[in-house]
């Protein structure tokens, strides 16, 4: 018999045409790259990079070098590689040999470039009111002169609360943006998936999607991207009066029939969220009953007519952020916490 094992599905289609539709949003003048850290939002950098790359991206972004190193040798040369922690110490061996892009988060930074790696390509990230990385308005100005002789190949920035297309922070992160970069002979880039769908003002040259290629918000057209199932390994009818799991919480108020499924909170399935998450045979919802163990949960299927061979989490009843929202999370948070922990799937689609 085969071996049923937890799996994320990861429809690669999808990922696909969910960049092509924010390239498109983007304008066909600007360049649209690809967010792929935190090993590609758990789905797997190297092979979602692939897909990626197979779609027409050339410009890749990740947190850190190690990630860098790692992408360079599974996608070759002819795309860049852009490290958002910029220029670290101990940085330029491997900065060198894979080729990576660096961008600067401050006049230290700018100077250990221009001292260790004067001949690799740089990109500078300026803060205009996050205040978590990149240059303040000050510190660049006193590096501008030489930053724009020695040229960098791009200058972003990144914003704060595009999620909230109302939110003030928006126009006055642009105009700051802009009175820092108005005049440069550089390409500029700001927006994030949140920033793409705020229109063309925040666009520049560059957009730098995330999320919104794995079919989280604030990409509310995006198509869905993940689904997981998980192994039903044993069932018991549970009589009236007698209780399942943990602390004995939950006590049945009539013959049910409860299956036991092969993951709990250590797999990411948050255990605040039972009881009350639902799992999803086809179409029917199954309550998850008493608390969620480490690595097994219990499930009512009393109103199925018989026991399935997986449940399943994730799905077309279930979005990444109906989950998020039920755990008090975001997209991003349930992607990069589920992706590491299942087998992968990649499949096609229509
Ligand atoms: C994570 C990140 C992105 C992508 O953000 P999404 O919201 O996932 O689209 C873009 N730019 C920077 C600087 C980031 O840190």
């Amino acid at each position: 018999m085969e071996m049923i094992e937890s799996t994320l599905h990861i429809n690669v289609t999808a990922v696909q045409e969910n960049w092509r539709a924010l390239h498109a949003m983007s304008g066909s003048d600007v360049e649209t790259g690809a967010v792929v850290k935190a090993d590609g939002y758990g789905l797997g950098a190297a092979r979602i990079s692939l897909i990626l790359r197979q779609a027409g991206v050339r410009s890749f972004f990740v947190a850190q070098m190690g990630e860098g190193v790692e992408l360079r040798s599974a996608l070759g040369d002819d795309c860049t590689i852009y490290i958002l922690t910029g220029h670290l110490p101990g940085g330029a061996p491997n900065l060198k040999r894979s080729a990576l892009t660096p961008i600067l988060n401050s006049a230290e930074q700018f100077a250990r470039h221009m001292s260790q790696c004067p001949d690799l390509p740089f990109a500078l990230q300026l803060d205009t009111g996050m205040n978590r990385l990149g240059m303040e308005p000050r510190e660049f100005a006193s590096i501008r002169e030489s930053a724009m002789r020695a040229g960098p190949v791009l200058v972003m920035s990144h914003l704060a609360c595009a999620e909230e297309p109302g939110h003030g922070m928006n126009a006055t992160q642009l105009n700051e943006f802009r009175l820092l970069t108005e005049g440069l002979q550089v390409r500029r880039s700001l927006s994030a998936t949140g920033g793409i769908l705020l229109g063309e003002g925040y666009h520049f040259d560059l957009t730098r999607p995330g999320i919104g290629m794995f079919g989280g918000l604030p990409f509310a057209a995006a198509r869905p991207v993940i689904s997981l199932d998980i192994p039903v390994i044993q069932h018991r009818i549970v009589k009236p009066g007698e209780a399942v799991g943990y602390g004995a919480d939950w006590v049945a108020d009539s013959t049910r029939n409860i299956a036991t499924i092969s993951a709990g909170y250590a797999d990411g399935i948050f255990r605040h969220l039972g009881p009350g998450a639902v799992f999803y045979s086809g179409d029917r919802p199954c309550p998850v009953v008493g608390r969620i163990s480490m690595d097994l949960i219990t499930v009512d299927i009393s109103d199925l007519e018989k026991t399935p061979e997986s449940l399943q989490l994730l799905g077309p009843n279930c979005s990444v952020d109906q989950f998020a929202e039920a755990a008090g999370t975001i997209g991003h948070e349930v992607l990069t916490v589920l992706g590491s922990r299942y087998r992968k799937n990649y499949f096609k689609s229509d």
